[in-house]
């Protein structure tokens, strides 16, 4: 019996541990916005928390400086609060991409919940060993001279690509940019589109 005991003891401390650091994320995501991400879900599907913040910051200068000097601030400013935050810009020379390589860390106050493929093992070893070859396949080309830096979001910090503003949009309004601000474009895995003619 004692025997016996000893083994399955390390086993269930293991699964213990196991557990705990599940249970640690997922905790952290129902302490942090569970009640948000649920009316956001509800009321808000569409023009997400975190596309009002981008179209802000695209239609005010001085809310953006603030926003990529302190995201966690200036996203409270908007509403959006209980997340530690850091805004990272795309430039024409630059492109910011999101991942968490330990779990899914993600800003769910801001763009929901995470896709399935953001979780999955391959984005987050990928992202970081060829992030060009991975932006590629999400259909985002960019000239080799672009710098593509990565972010490793962790239950600390979180992290918010702001997309650079698409060409043509002078006239739009606010809220009318925040339409066009996808997710995917929030984490880095797509560039934000003018509007289709059509849609105009
Ligand atoms: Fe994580």
């Amino acid at each position: 019996m004692s025997h016996h005991h000893h083994e399955p003891e390390s086993v269930l401390s293991l699964r213990v541990r196991a557990l705990e650091s599940l249970l640690v994320e997922k905790k952290l995501v129902a302490s942090e916005a569970v009640d948000r991400i649920v009316s956001a879900y509800e009321e808000d599907i569409g023009p997400h928390n975190g596309a009002k913040v981008v179209a802000r910051a695209w239609v005010d200068p001085a809310y953006k400086q603030r926003l990529l000097a302190d995201g966690t601030e200036a996203i409270e400013e908007l509403g959006f609060g209980g997340v530690d935050l850091r805004v990272v810009e795309n430039t024409p020379g630059v492109h910011n991409l999101v991942v968490c390589t330990l779990c899914s860390c993600y800003p769910h106050a801001l763009i929901g919940l995470p896709p399935t493929w953001y979780k999955s093992f391959e984005y987050r070893s990928r992202a970081v060993r060829e992030p060009r070859v991975v932006l590629r396949e999400f259909g985002v080309e960019l000239p080799e001279s672009t710098e593509i830096r990565i972010w490793d979001s962790s239950a600390e910090l979180r992290y918010l690509v702001l997309p650079e503003r698409p060409a043509g949009t002078e006239n739009l309004r606010e809220a009318e940019l925040a339409e066009l601000v996808t997710r995917d474009a929030m984490i880095g895995v797509a560039v934000v589109q003018p509007p289709t003619p059509a849609a105009r």
